[in-house]
């Protein structure tokens, strides 16, 4: 396999033209048509293919990911190769089931007659346009949802992480999928415009607000369905019965891995105030100790900024927050010559900080007290993101109170930054943090179209039916009695009961219909 990564470049190539892109738009729709018409059986069966190659290269594939993002080998592993993996073992057992045509059961007595099921059918030709900070595990999971459910994929990565898509195409070659089943394209934002107005059948994006919008914006004039997985600003709300232990340490994960650079990182720390100072003291203590360092990323817990464009972001919130005064309790320096940021902790002086309101991608927080929980909710709800929030807490039906008014898609009790790598639940943001879900078998329903099929429960049962033309006063009297087997009275309703069957056998009987 190694040659065939090789052989293609990790340079950013130019950008494809339309009239390439519209060639593999038409290769993924050839291709598309045969592999539908696999059983979900045989598709899984590539997947289990797919998490074997995988296995065998997991080293390498670590290796790359660690070089080309900067994030430590550990990070690498745990959260972008293991899930993968998981989620193919996981797609592989579980698909076929999930994917069987549904049965609709009736309560209307007038359609027992009927045998009713959803098929659910393959999309077609799946764009799946993913960012720089997951390059891996991201458009995997996608991808392999797409194509376990009978669609073809077209993926589009960022342009800061062409190697590893190079080396993911590499993989799903390996494991035998059919030529132009998963095709990459690489380009910049530019190629994934070109992508998106080349007519896919749905388009799986990933990546900042801004440029979801206008994903969405075009997809909407051409009618093109769209999963929207977007930027949040994630709170993680510490109760005063929380262990302060396990508190600071899920903060400064939370916090600090990936170097802040997850969608669902902790941006926002929300703690009562009864024991703020205590908690804060730990927390900085325990950033103290983190080691940052982006050249031995074998040896280091926080890696590279992977991005230019967003240390520009995370350094303008910065300086609002120290020019507005804002209380710097650790960190808040840029380590230049490691490319990387030190932990950081601030206590904004106001609420109309950027760096409360702006995704950071960086690991800072701020850090807010409350007294009462509906403060505590209020705080955390009152940004334009909803992707996930964890909260803090030894009481956990407190816990799930709270976690049930929080507007986000996913709510870590006790854990945090985890819920994208729980493949078996569904993965999705609120509010500006997107539309749509993934994940767990439910998420490849958006993968899918639901066709849903009535037939006569047997061929004697074609029969002509009631609501046929012509119109008569017989077709009135049975279904305007029909509408009080509706009524909530049981008296009435089983009044109603002999009412109507009179006037349905009348009408059987009597009614000439066409
Ligand atoms: P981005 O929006 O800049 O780019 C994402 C992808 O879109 C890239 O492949 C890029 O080339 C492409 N692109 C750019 N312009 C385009 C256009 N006009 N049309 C189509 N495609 C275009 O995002 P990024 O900086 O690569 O990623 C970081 C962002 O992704 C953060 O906001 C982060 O929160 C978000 N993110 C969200 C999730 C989630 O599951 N919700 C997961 C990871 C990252």
């Amino acid at each position: 396999m190694e040659s065939t990564v090789e052989s293609r470049s990790s340079s950013n190539p130019e950008n494809p033209s339309a009239e390439q892109i519209q060639e593999m738009m038409e290769k993924s729709r050839h291709a598309q048509a045969s592999w539908a018409e696999l059983s979900s059986q045989k598709r899984a069966k590539k997947l289990t293919n797919l998490k074997e190659v995988l296995i065998h290269h997991c080293d390498s594939v670590v290796d790359l990911i660690s070089k080309e993002t900067g994030k430590p080998k550990l990070e690498a592993l745990l959260l972008e190769v293991v899930p993968a993996i998981h989620s193919a073992a996981f797609y592989a057992q579980k698909s076929p089931q999930a994917l069987k045509p549904t049965k609709v059961s009736f309560m209307n007595p007038i359609f027992k007659l009927k045998k009713s099921y959803v098929r659910h059918e393959p999309l077609g030709v799946i764009s799946v346009i993913s960012p720089w900070n997951y390059p891996f595990f991201l458009p995997w999971v996608e991808s392999i949802m797409a194509l376990v459910s009978g669609n073809t994929v077209i993926h589009k990565p960022s342009e800061l992480s062409f190697a590893i898509a190079n080396q993911i195409q590499a993989l799903f070659d390996e494991a035998g999928f059919p030529k132009n089943c998963f095709q990459t394209l690489l380009g910049d934002g530019k190629a994934g415009a070109a992508l998106v107005s080349a007519h896919p059948d749905k388009i799986f994006f990933t990546g900042s607000v801004k440029t979801g919008q206008s994903v969405l914006k075009k997809a909407a004039e051409q009618f093109t369905p769209v999963n929207l997985e977007l930027g949040g600003k994630d709170p993680m709300i510490i109760l005063g019965d929380a262990d302060l232990d396990l508190a600071t340490s899920a903060a400064a994960w939370g916090i600090c891995t990936h170097s802040g650079q997850t969608c669902t990182s902790t941006e926002r720390l929300i703690v009562q105030e009864s024991i703020a100072p205590e908690f804060e003291k730990k927390l900085i203590e325990k950033m103290k100790t983190l080691r940052v360092n982006s050249k031995d990323l074998d040896k280091t817990d926080l890696g590279r900024i992977t991005s230019d464009a967003q240390k520009k972001v995370y350094e303008s919130q910065l300086k609002e927050a120290i020019d507005q005064k804002s209380e710097i309790l650790i960190g808040g320096k840029l380590i230049h010559e490691n490319q990387s940021h030190e932990p950081t902790l601030i206590k904004p002086s106001s609420k109309n900080l950027s760096i409360l309101k702006e995704e950071t991608f960086g690991p800072m927080a701020t850090l807010q007290t409350f007294r009462t929980l509906e403060e505590a909710v209020d705080l955390a709800n009152c940004t334009e993101f909803g992707l996930s929030a964890s909260i803090i807490t030894e009481n956990l039906s407190l816990g799930e109170e709270l976690a049930a008014q929080l507007q986000v898609g996913s709510v870590m009790i006790n854990d945090v930054t985890v819920a994208p790598g729980l493949v078996e639940a569904p993965f999705g943001g609120a509010k500006k943090s997107g539309m749509g879900i993934k994940h767990s078998t439910e998420g490849l329903k958006s993968f899918t179209k639901m066709k849903a099929i009535h037939r006569p429960r047997h061929e004697s049962l074609s029969l002509k039916a009631l609501w046929w033309f012509p119109y008569s006063s017989l077709q009135w009297a049975a279904f305007r009695s029909m509408v009080d087997l509706y009524r909530s009275n049981w008296i009435l309703k089983v009044k109603a009961l002999p009412v109507f069957l009179w006037n349905l056998v009348r009408l059987i009987k009597k009614d000439q219909r066409l």
